[in-house]
């Protein structure tokens, strides 16, 4: 793969497998015999004999055969950069992270592999190089701005040392010590490891120089220069294109590996100290292995990385998101076969290690930010221009100010008011706002409705769980779970749907479901009309509109007409509600009324003539009687007639004014007793007329309530016989009634409107009544079906009577 600036690249693709090439210790005594590289390059054939002394008695030849990504015998350390180290370099260099690392037993040529010999500049190692490499492609690149640090990390004994901290201004480590810690995303990193800012190759070589001297140094039977710590060289790269998105940048991690030593204790002969290194060596390469296979079995979702410093500070360098290549360095010697088996075995696990290299891509949240604004800016500009094409001068985009946000809450008010049609949409601020004012009043008009109830009730929110009731019926408290004394316990109208709730008042109690009276609520809603098609964008939901329209003065509401529920037009006036209401829903009992209207008018009618004629009869009466006393005072003074037999004797005159009384009193006492009976039924019927009317008028509050004013809780309260509070007692000014509805029912308004308590109470209590009756009786009775019997008894005859 060849990149764009001509370098060649050996990234791996997602879901390669790691890289990993065996490389030989040139030596003169190698054992040909017993390793044998094939032609293909990749291929590895170990010949092992039997050793006699551990019981084998032939010479019998095991044969083993690992097949690599590359053997690398008797090649010059150039060719070993380039096969080894570049692709990765230059995968780093591109935002991947990449690990080059080697191991195999000590003296086998991994220092060589990765250092090289630092006298000899031919002969050094795949660091310099890369060191090299990244400044010359930093230099090459100039359309991106390159930071590189370096850091030096020697784990030594499960120890982690910084190579670099004698570096002069190093910061040194701080009081927690050094220690490997997770970051954010699956990274790891050294806390309290230097990080040095790397300008050119010169300067990084000389901190790897530095971090070499430092490096500890172990006595050891093999290699009296063999490094006995594991040592991780790491270039940390950060890159921003000049000419991409400003916001974007890209970081790599390549980490440059050199292990300590894998060979086996039993063989380097070690005690003391060196044999404390060698465990702890050990330790780490056999974890290192555990981490290895971990990863190279996908089912497994945990890799134990942890568990030593050397895989934990590894944890984001082995195969996952890294291009890793690793070297297994063997020292070819027959001697060394062991070893070189061990390490070969090591190798051919390492390749089963997959890798899923992405870019680290990151987005700096300040430039980002100026980014933004930059693209608002221009986009304010563009939207100026918009309007001005438009003609539509003088708009603003900016956050509303205070006066802008008091003006839209005055429309709206308005607007729920109806004193305003219409609020002109101009921008999608201002479209916010309305509905934020529209949700807040709707919210108060609930408050409000709470804080009603809780005042005239005491709400009580009641679980509907059997363990709940079981438990209060244990402790005997008679079923009235959850009662609270008094007020101030109120319980948000929006109760979950599988609740009771408890309605106590002083003279009753009643359990509500609400899931049934929401449900009943919702039925009705969908009796009543479906949204009409081709709703304005600033249209509001009408019931929302209506309800909060009331909320800013609910005792001066003028009839701003009520709509069907969920009608989204412009609502009728409530005058106009009522007569709909009379045609259809209340038509039964506006007949009714009807009926015993006329009925009450013929007998009122029928009464003002009785009244007539028992007036006129008493006249009579009167006059008859007046000259019948005439008439006997002046016979008194004249002598009186007497008969033969000396029995006084009526004459003529007298005797017709005697028979004429007698016969107007029996008129006048038929025509009173008729008057008195005529009079019971006027009263009866005006009762009845004001029962209709009463419950006519009430139905339709009840409807309108709940159609348009209340909550769906507190019109299910309604309609299940609740209370009606003060702030809704009906308007019957507002209603188009006849003078003597008008009359009656202005004093009824009187009544309610005093604000007395016993008002309102009369007024639910009346309202439960009616509501109680059973409508289909109601609807079979005969207008005027009862007459008041008559009196039979002779009474006093009364005064002249007025007419009713
Ligand atoms: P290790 O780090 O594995 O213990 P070294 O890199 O220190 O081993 O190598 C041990 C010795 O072998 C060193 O003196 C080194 O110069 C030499 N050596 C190893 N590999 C090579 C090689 N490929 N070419 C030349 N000399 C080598
Ligand atoms: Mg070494």
């Amino acid at each position: 793969m060849i990149n764009k600036y001509g370098s060649a690249m050996m990234i791996a693709h997602p879901g390669s497998e790691v890289r990993v090439l065996v490389r030989s210790r040139p030596t003169a005594n190698f054992a040909q015999e017993l390793i044998e590289y094939l032609p293909d390059g990749q291929t590895v054939s170990v010949h092992q004999r039997k050793d006699s002394r551990k019981g084998v008695v032939n010479n019998q030849l095991s044969s083993w055969s690992f097949r690599l990504d590359g053997v690398l015998h008797d090649v010059s350390q150039e060719e070993v950069y380039g096969r080894v180290g570049r692709g990765v370099v230059l995968g780093a260099l591109e935002g991947y992270n990449g690990t080059v690392m080697c191991f195999g037993q000590t003296g086998a040529g991994k220092t060589y592999t990765m250092t090289g010999a630092t006298e000899n500049y031919k002969q050094r190692g795949i660091i310099p190089r890369a060191l090299q490499e990244v400044f010359h492609e930093v230099e090459q690149r100039s359309d991106h701005a390159f930071s590189v640090h370096l850091s030096f990390l020697e784990i030594y004994n499960e120890t982690l040392v910084d190579l670099l901290a004698s570096v002069r201004g190093c910061p040194g480590v701080g009081p927690g010590g050094m220690a490997v810690v997770e970051e954010a995303g699956g990274g790891v990193s050294v806390r309290g490891l230097s990080l040095h800012p790397v300008h050119s190759e010169e300067v990084a070589l000389n901190l790897l120089f530095e971090g070499e001297m430092n490096r500890i140094i172990g006595a050891h039977a093999l290699n009296k220069n063999s490094s006995r710590s594991h040592c991780i060289l790491t270039v940390h790269i950060e890159s921003r294109s000049h000419t991409l998105s400003d916001a974007k940048y890209v970081t790599s991690k390549l980490n440059l590996v050199d292990l300590a030593g894998s060979e086996r204790l039993g063989k380097t002969g070690s005690e003391g100290q060196v044999l404390k290194e060698a465990m702890y060596i050990n330790k780490s390469l056999s974890f290192l292995e555990q981490a290895i296979l971990a990863l190279a079995d996908r089912r497994r979702d945990h890799v134990p990385f942890r568990q030593t410093k050397l895989t934990h500070a590894l944890k984001d360098s082995l195969g996952g998101n890294c291009n890793t290549v690793l070297v297994a360095n063997i020292y070819g010697e027959a001697s060394q076969i062991e070893e070189t088996l061990s390490t070969l075995r090591f190798a051919s696990r390492m390749k089963c290690v997959q890798m899923d290299p992405v870019v680290n891509e990151h987005t700096d949240p300040v430039l980002q930010v100026r980014k933004l604004e930059k693209e608002i800016q221009l986009l304010k500009q563009e939207l100026s221009i918009h309007n001005t094409l438009a003609n539509r001068m003088g708009m603003s985009y900016d956050t509303l100010s205070e006066t802008q946000v008091a003006e839209i809450q005055s429309q709206v008010r308005r607007y729920l008011e109806g004193s305003l049609d219409e609020i002109n949409i101009v921008s999608i601020r201002q479209i916010q706002e309305v509905f934020a004012q529209f949700k807040q009043a709707v919210q108060q008009q609930e408050q409000k409705v709470k804080a009603q109830l809780c005042q005239n009730y005491t709400l009580v929110e009641k679980a509907q769980s059997t363990a709940g009731s079981t438990a209060a019926k244990s402790q005997g408290s008679q079923g009235t779970v959850g009662v609270v004394e008094g007020h101030g316990f109120g319980v948000g109208l929006a109760v979950p749907s599988d609740r009771h709730i408890q309605l106590l008042s002083p003279g009753r109690t009643k359990a509500i479901k609400t899931k049934e009276l929401a449900s009943q609520g919702r039925k009705e809603a969908v009796e009543g009309r479906s949204p009409g098609p081709g709703k304005q964008v600033e249209s509001v939901n009408p019931v929302q509109r209506d309800r909060e329209g009331r909320e800013h003065d609910p005792q001066n509401q003028e009839p701003q007409g009520p709509q069907e529920p969920l009608r989204t037009d412009s609502p009728p006036p409530k005058a106009e509600a009522f007569e709909d209401f009379k045609a259809e829903r209340g038509s039964e009992i506006n007949r009714i009324l009807k009926e015993n209207k006329v009925v009450l008018l013929e007998r009122r009618a029928r009464l003002r003539e009785l009244t007539e004629c028992v007036n006129t009869a008493k006249r009579e009466i009167d006059s008859t009687s007046t000259a019948l006393h005439q008439w006997r005072d002046k016979r008194q003074i004249q002598g009186q007639f007497v008969s033969a037999e000396g029995v006084p004797v009526l004459d003529e005159a007298e005797l017709s004014l005697t028979l004429r009384l007698r016969e107007l009193k029996t008129q006048y006492r038929q025509q009173y007793e008729e008057l008195r009976g005529t009079k019971a039924e006027v009263s009866y019927c005006q009762h009845l007329v004001d029962q209709c009317r009463t419950r006519l008028l009430t139905e339709f509050e009840s409807w309108y309530n709940e159609s348009f004013l209340l909550p769906e809780e507190v019109q299910a309260m309604l309609r299940s016989g609740g209370p009606i509070r003060p702030g809704l007692v009906p308007v019957y000014k507002a209603l188009a009634l006849e003078e003597d509805e008008q009359e009656h029912f202005e004093r009824l308004r009187y009544e309610l409107l005093a604000d007395s308590p016993s008002a309102i109470s009369f007024y639910n209590a009346q309202n439960r009544t009616v509501q109680r009756r059973n409508y289909s009786k109601a609807m079979s009775q005969t207008p005027v079906q009862k007459t008041t019997p008559r009196g039979s008894g002779r009474t006093k005859l009364p005064a002249i009577l007025s007419v009713i």
